[in-house]
């Protein structure tokens, strides 16, 4: 390996790095919607749906009632 490989291996693995700390950053603060998640609000009883929704965050919002 000579040095041009060298920072270029260096260079991919720090953008490697920065992608999977972003990644992980954005699940942890929930910032990634899974398709089992409503996209409408984060707040289901303000919500016109909610007594006829049957998503998860709805029902886990009914149970806690
Ligand atoms: S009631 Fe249903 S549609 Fe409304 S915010 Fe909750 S999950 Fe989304």
């Amino acid at each position: 390996m000579n040095r041009k490989d060298f920072f270029i291996q260096g260079i991919r693995l720090t953008i490697l790095s920065v992608i999977g700390l972003l990644s992980t950053f954005l699940i942890v603060e929930n910032k990634v919607v899974s398709p089992d998640n409503c996209s409408v609000s984060t707040l289901c009883k303000n919500c016109g749906k909610y007594s006829q929704c049957d998503l998860p965050q709805a029902n886990k919002e009914k149970k806690n009632e």
